[in-house]
């Protein structure tokens, strides 16, 4: 990454994270940091998840 006065290619390290980072499958807020998934979808927290009908998931802290 390099930065933006340089001709980087993200306008800021924020913009780069969000546009990695997976999105909730229940809320669809940006998932940065930890995130639970399951079956290939991702969640934000377990709360979303069990939301989502999935059971027996925790967060990883
Ligand atoms: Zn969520």
């Amino acid at each position: 990454m390099t930065m933006p006065d340089r001709g980087g290619t993200f306008d800021s390290f924020e913009c780069a994270i969000h546009a990695l980072a997976p999105r909730c499958a229940h809320c669809d807020c940006r998932i940065v940091g930890h995130g639970v998934e399951h079956a290939g979808r991702y969640y934000c927290c377990a709360h979303c998840a069990g939301h989502a009908g999935v059971q027996g998931i925790r967060d990883r802290a």
